[in-house]
């Protein structure tokens, strides 16, 4: 099972303006901003704007609108870093790889040849 919905992750903070990030995209229902620990040149996270912890308990319209904005984003990395290809990724839980609880989807444009930092 997951944890409740803790209102004051960073994300959280990010959504309310409490603390910057590196805006590249926004909607009604999602926000894109630049990973301040990117692990490939363009490395983006895109978030719902409902308080969704993880994956498992989004609504399904929370998660269409997220996976509409993760295709955007991407086409848009895509062009932005000349990529070759497109890493899409979302971890839930702490045993799952998730270190923010609010949900997110990294979005990482790929060259050829480079391989991902971490
Ligand atoms: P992991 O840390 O294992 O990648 P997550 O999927 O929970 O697990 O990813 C959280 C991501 O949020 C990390 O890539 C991290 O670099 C990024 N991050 C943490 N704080 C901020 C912040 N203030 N602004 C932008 N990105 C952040």
């Amino acid at each position: 099972m997951t944890s409740p919905y803790d209102p004051d992750n960073i994300f959280a903070k990010i959504l309310r303006g409490e603390i910057p990030a590196h805006k590249v995209y926004e909607d009604a229902h999602t926000l894109a901003f630049m990973d301040v620990m990117p692990q490939g040149e363009g490395h983006t996270l895109v978030i719902p704007k409902a308080p969704s912890r993880g994956l498992l308990d989004a609504e399904p319209a929370t998660l269409a609108a997220l996976i509409a904005s993760v295709q955007r984003v991407g086409r848009a990395v895509r062009q932005a870093f000349s990529a070759d290809g497109l890493t899409v990724f979302q971890f839930n839980e702490p045993a799952g790889g998730q270190t923010v609880f609010h949900l997110h989807v990294h979005v990482i444009p790929r060259r050829e040849g480079v391989a991902l930092k971490r």
